[in-house]
């Protein structure tokens, strides 16, 4: 909701209150407060025989204002008043003006396409109307699009806007940035960031920051969220921060819940945790303030997270879990998909994996309702739009795009194509466009699947279906900060343990039974150590046939029996391929972080993981099928370490380090 309206329906340029009306307003683009402020003295001062005009006028600006300083029940207040005006003065452009923006009740109750049949049915009125109520209706219709996704269409409306932007009696620098921050945020939806940057620049360039703050503020957001996009994360950042303090200084605060909202989720992306959470209170209390319910809760998501990355975990996902609730009961599946990702990669950071997995699950499923709801009510209306011929070219053009969905594409290539399409969209009109359109929505929707998958993929091992290399490093980046909160929290236990395992000749395995064979293997050692961890361990493929368990607060015995199980469950019984029976045995090395003491950033955990490895190695050159693990140092760290990076051998014989060995089952002797 905005006041940054063009003139409603009034046209009478030559009533002098209308013209007063018309200087208070362009003086509350600067100053909000003051233009409520002799608004109401003016309307204290109305004589008995003003026009009807300049009576409506007043009202709909005031209550525009109002609804800018966040007075939503005054402004809704006189929304009514004017609706009470306007039918007791039956002034014929008001009432239009009404019809028009009842659309949105229409939406409301029946949905867009009753929408669009009530807007239809006015068409013949808004031909004979005035400008101001022709760019009104366009730009109602124009939203609707946009908001349903039909840019091709609502580029259309906009285009027409521009146009009749000429024709209207007053405010036409207002209406034209408007209409340019509308295409960008259009583009924004088309995930087009780069023409959606290019469109503030037009809105910029039509006038200063200082002549209308209030839609300079809306263009700074829009420009924040296209930068954010094309991950030039800092500058983004900067857009935010310069419309929270726009907002603050003219008292706007929805333009200020919407920095803040995003500045939370920028400094998320940034890592900056507890900014981000400092953001996310503030937005709140702002849409609280507005009693503004959806963007409270969406706010809560920001926090919910904030407070997880700082090691809140329980207290930051039950926040985003009340949302995920809300939004349960909105069925706003896009969002829900959304936050679903954003709290497993929460939780997976937080070594929560089973929660993590759980989650992408079900972010996987609503992720496929989304696009199948999506594939199902497309197909449907090609059948309605489309004569035979036409329809079959469209069914070959889905199965195409369905195909290409198959095919191994790039990610980059995929993006090329829709940016592409998209632009020539902008150009170009008309029904072949229509189809293109089609094409390029969805290319964009397969894109937003591929990215999904890709994303999966990313920390997953197609093999074993195991975490990679990859998630751990990512788990392990955010390790300092969360130990420092369990740290102060006084919730710091025991250290974490690595156990790294390596298989025993693996390359005879291969050579003897085929790389296919050895790819079974992997698998089957992927299960049976699936069934010897605990529930909050992380079990990784390592590499090529290295394995990674890792174990967090664990204490010196459960360690010792954990690797005891891992050396068993794999050496005790063979390995059945069919009728053939497979010996498979492996190795390993285990340590914990910190290790003894050590400080991290005198022994992090890349190195810690290089010693285990060292005592891996121990382990192939004592025989094989058993564990070394370090327990702890004899010696002061800053005389043991430098020897034990480098040649853990020779740190045993100076007596710097205590090691365990752990062995496996016994084998029969080939
Ligand atoms: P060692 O006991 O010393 O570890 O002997 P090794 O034969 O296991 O030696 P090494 O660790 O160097 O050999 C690893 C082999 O694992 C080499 C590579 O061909 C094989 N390998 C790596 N990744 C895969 C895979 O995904 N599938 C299969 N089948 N083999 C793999
Ligand atoms: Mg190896
Ligand atoms: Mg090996």
């Amino acid at each position: 909701m905005t006041a940054l309206s063009v003139p409603a329906f009034v046209h009478a340029e030559d009533d002098p209150i209308v013209r007063r009306i018309d200087q208070i307003q362009d003086l509350s683009d600067r100053n909000n407060e003051e233009g409520i402020r002799q608004l109401l003295e003016l309307q204290k001062k109305m004589p008995a025989d003003a026009s009807v005009q300049a009576r409506l006028d007043l009202v709909a600006v005031l209550s525009g204002l109002y609804f800018d300083a966040g007075r939503v029940k005054e402004g809704t207040a006189l929304q009514d008043e004017f609706k009470r005006l306007s039918k007791e003065l039956k002034d014929k452009d008001a009432l239009l003006f009404l019809s028009i923006i009842e659309a949105f009740d229409v939406y409301e109750k029946s949905g867009y396409d009753a929408a669009y049949a009530y807007l239809d049915s006015l068409e013949p009125s808004i031909e004979k109307a005035t400008p101001s109520l022709k760019f009104r209706y366009a730009s109602i219709k124009s939203q609707f699009y946009s908001a349903q996704g039909k840019f091709q269409f609502a580029l259309k409306q906009y285009i027409y806007m521009l146009d009749l932007i000429e024709k209207l009696p007053r405010r036409q620098l207002q209406a034209r940035m408007i209409t340019w921050e509308r295409i960008s945020s259009m583009y924004l939806g088309l995930k087009d960031p780069k023409k959606a940057l290019e469109a503030t620049t037009e809105a910029l360039a039509v006038s200063s920051a200082t002549a209308v703050p209030k839609a300079y503020v809306e263009i700074l957001i829009v420009r924040g969220a296209a930068l954010s996009q094309m991950k030039r994360n800092v500058e983004a950042l900067k857009e935010y921060e310069t419309a929270l303090n726009i907002a603050k200084q003219e008292g706007l605060p929805f333009a200020q819940g919407a920095a803040l909202f995003n500045l939370a989720d920028q400094y998320l992306i940034l890592k900056d945790y507890k900014r981000a959470e400092q953001c996310a209170r503030e937005s709140m209390a702002v849409y609280e303030k507005l009693d503004d319910k959806f963007n409270v809760i969406g706010a809560q998501v920001n926090l919910g997270l904030a407070l997880g990355y700082q090691g809140k975990v329980k207290q930051g996902s039950d926040l985003v879990m009340e949302s995920i609730e809300f939004f349960k009961k909105e069925k706003s599946n896009s969002a829900l998909e959304s936050i679903n990702g954003e709290l497993a990669a929460m939780y997976e950071s937080a070594g929560m994996y089973k929660e993590a997995l759980v989650l992408m699950r079900e972010k996987q499923t609503l992720s496929e309702e989304v696009y199948q709801a999506e594939v199902a009510k497309e197909t449907a209306k090609l059948r309605e739009s489309f004569d035979t011929e036409k329809r079959e070219k469209q069914i070959e053009l889905l199965a195409k795009n369905n195909e290409l969905k198959d095919a191994d594409i790039r990610n980059h290539r995929l993006q090329q194509m829709v940016t592409l399409l998209a632009s020539v969209v902008a150009v170009l009109a008309g029904c072949f466009i229509y189809m293109l359109y089609r094409r390029s929505k969805k290319l964009n929707l397969q894109l937003q699947e591929v990215n999904s998958q890709l994303e999966f993929h990313a920390v997953r091992d197609p093999l074993t279906g195991l975490h990679n290399r990859r998630s751990f490093i990512a788990l392990m980046s955010t390790r300092v900060v969360r130990v420092e909160a369990e740290r102060r929290e006084g919730a710091y236990a025991n250290p974490d343990c690595m156990i790294l395992l390596d298989i025993d000749h693996f390359k005879n395995i291969n050579d003897t039974w085929g790389h296919a064979v050895g790819d079974i293997v992997l698998k089957e050692v992927a299960s049976r150590l699936r069934n010897v961890v605990r529930d909050e361990d992380m079990l990784m493929r390592w590499g090529g046939e290295e394995f990674l368990i890792f174990s967090p607060k664990s204490n010196p015995e459960q360690i010792t029996s954990l690797v005891e199980r891992v050396l068993r469950t794999i050496g005790e019984a063979p390995f059945m391929n069919g009728e053939q029976a497979i010996t498979v045995t492996v190795t390993a090395g285990f340590i914990s972080v910190p290790f003894s003491d050590v400080p991290e950033d005198v022994c992090d955990w890349e190195r810690a993981l290089q010693i285990a490895d060292m005592a891996l190695y121990l382990g192939k050159t004592h025989g094989r099928n058993r564990a070394y693990g370090l327990a702890r140092l004899l010696v002061p760290h800053e005389d043991a370490i430098p020897t034990l990076t480098h040649d853990l051998a020779a740190a045993i014989k100076q007596n710097m380090v205590e090691v365990i060995e752990v062995l496996g089952p016994p084998q029969v002797a080939n």
